[in-house]
């Protein structure tokens, strides 16, 4: 969908479609209604993530956002400058733009790479922790 300031909370910083606020489990954080890339405030990914809740907002598929991937220098959409792009520390194969102000954004699919991989990291851990 087109972005119209009147019905999209946030304009894409990847493809310029509106994008649209979904809440989940008291959180709220904007999906784009074309490439459903996910914005989220500074600390509103913290918090989904920790509540291993994201798949009821990740309605992206990963090979589409594979694609929408390769779209280069996007700008935060709250602040209009460049976001850096930066791997997740312990798993080198999410990348998401940041800025440091406002927050991240991800790209469809991203999102439960990173939820399912922290949990079967928690698994391991607690397995490991066991003997
Ligand atoms: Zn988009
Ligand atoms: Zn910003």
């Amino acid at each position: 969908m087109e972005y119209n300031p009147d019905v999209h909370s946030l304009k894409c910083p990847k493809c310029g479609h509106g994008m649209e606020e979904v809440s989940y489990g008291g959180v709220t954080i904007d999906r784009c209604t074309h490439c459903q890339g996910l914005w989220f405030d500074t600390g509103e990914a913290d918090q989904l993530k920790d509540k291993w809740m994201g798949d009821a907002l990740d309605s992206g598929s990963s090979s589409d956002g594979k694609k929408w991937d390769k779209v280069e220098d996007i700008a935060c959409p709250r602040c209009g400058k460049d976001m850096e792009k930066t791997s997740d520390s312990l798993q080198k194969h999410i990348w998401y733009e940041t800025c440091s102000e406002h927050g991240m954004f991800m790209d469809a699919g991203e999102f439960t790479d990173y939820k399912h991989e922290t949990l079967a990291d928690r698994f391991r851990s607690l397995v490991k922790g066991g003997r």
